[in-house]
């Protein structure tokens, strides 16, 4: 397929050439290598990005189908310019072993529209403090998270670090303290994040932080990476977007203060912020009115973040795209992903950025609609998303 009347971040036309799932070749006028029976794609003068590579997705699958499913979930990955998600292991059961995992993954890969990895539990069933099957797991599982819960004990953390960097296994923590977040949810994110960078550091495992939402953790994040620990983190469309001024919405971590968003806005310019990460978390709308945390995200990430990062504070786009597609592939170990060079994989985003849309949570891919974005003028609309390729969403 030839993707033409294109333009790269940087505003120069571009056609991209795609051929066996890879990008065959970059640049302009490409028309003369176009083989017969090519198809094409216009692009109209939208852009072209690599696809976006998600670090914090819930799919609901399995034990919460009603919210969401593998389906679903594609689709709505599709829909938001996604071609590869990492999926969090608060399913029911728990996923806590590979074989489980595995078998999830390749489902999803039997759909097609989006590539998929399953993380994996660091204590057994959420209990807490069970490790073994940590010992036992194989090569391929890399990722292990407690997303939802933070591994309350510190001597419990301290072992998974240790044998993790024995494993070679990243840890992706969801800061907090459960004991102090009834009261006091700034001060229960700040003590956790400490806590784990400094076992990173110790350890020397590498170590992925989760949606972090305060000026106390990006700072302490800054300060392990100057001094050089392994440690990376994302943060989410939502906690750039809102504050708790502006929203009143149950989401873990919550919104935070007008002073927060500038220190996470100045994290993503000093490049303390590696990756922006959705945390799309479906629910259904008695589950929202029973209190349950999060909201929908995939669908809304790239207009989120382009209007706010990009359109209101003037970050250039290629820094986006970094923190949307290059840097979740790198910290994915995903070969081939995440960049537009000839040879990579032919997974790729267009996206509008002149014309403003209206989110309307009705019209969402997803499951479930608990979308506060709804009504809300965005720029950044995606227009098509094609994974190995193929179209794996086209905009009406
Ligand atoms: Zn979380």
């Amino acid at each position: 397929m030839l993707i033409q009347n294109a333009v790269n971040a940087a505003g120069q036309p571009i056609d991209v050439l795609c051929r066996t799932g890879k990008i065959a070749a970059l640049g302009a006028g490409l028309a003369p290598l176009l083989l017969p029976g090519e198809e094409t794609l216009d692009a109209a003068g939208r852009t072209v990005l690599p696809a976006f590579i998600d670090l914090h997705c819930h799919w609901r699958t399995p034990g919460y189908e009603y919210k969401e499913d593998l389906e679903t979930g594609s689709r709505a990955a599709a829909a938001g310019g996604y071609t590869f998600v990492n999926l969090m292991p608060n399913t029911n059961p728990v996923m806590s072993d590979a074989a489980a995992a595995h078998a999830l993954m390749e489902k999803v890969e039997t759909i097609g529209l989006c590539g998929a990895n399953q993380t994996v539990s660091i204590t057994e069933n959420f209990d807490g403090h069970t490790l073994d099957h940590l010992k036992t797991l194989p090569e391929s599982v890399k990722y292990i998270t407690e997303d939802g819960h933070g591994v309350q004990n510190a001597a419990v953390m301290a072992k998974a670090f240790a044998i993790c960097h024995e494993k070679h296994i990243t840890i992706m923590s969801h800061a907090e303290d459960s004991d102090i977040s009834p009261w006091d949810y700034r001060l229960a994110e700040d003590i956790e994040t400490v806590r784990n960078l400094y076992l990173s550091e110790y350890y020397q495992t590498r170590l992925h932080l989760c949606h972090v939402s305060t000026r106390g953790a990006i700072e302490a994040v800054a300060a392990a990476k100057y001094r050089g620990a392994p440690v990376t983190c994302e943060v989410t469309p939502h906690h750039l977007w809102f504050t708790k001024d502006t929203l009143d919405y149950r989401v873990n971590p919550p919104v935070r203060e007008a002073d927060d968003v500038a220190a996470l806005v100045e994290g993503i310019r000093a490049g303390i912020v590696d990756a922006i990460a959705t945390d799309h978390a479906p629910h259904s709308e008695e589950d929202k009115l029973k209190g349950a945390a999060g909201m929908v995200g995939l669908e809304t990430a790239f207009g989120v973040c382009y209007t706010k990062l990009c359109r209101q504070e003037g970050l250039p786009l290629a820094a986006l795209s970094a923190l949307m597609s290059t840097n979740p592939a790198e910290i994915l170990g995903l070969l081939g992903k995440g960049t537009l060079a000839p040879g990579a994989d032919a997974d790729l985003v267009l996206v509008d950025l002149a014309h403003p849309w209206r989110v309307d949570k009705n019209a969402l891919h997803s499951k479930s609609h608990n979308c506060p974005y709804d009504g809300t003028t965005l720029y950044g609309k995606v227009r098509a998303t094609i994974k190995g390729g193929k179209i794996t969403y086209r905009a009406e």
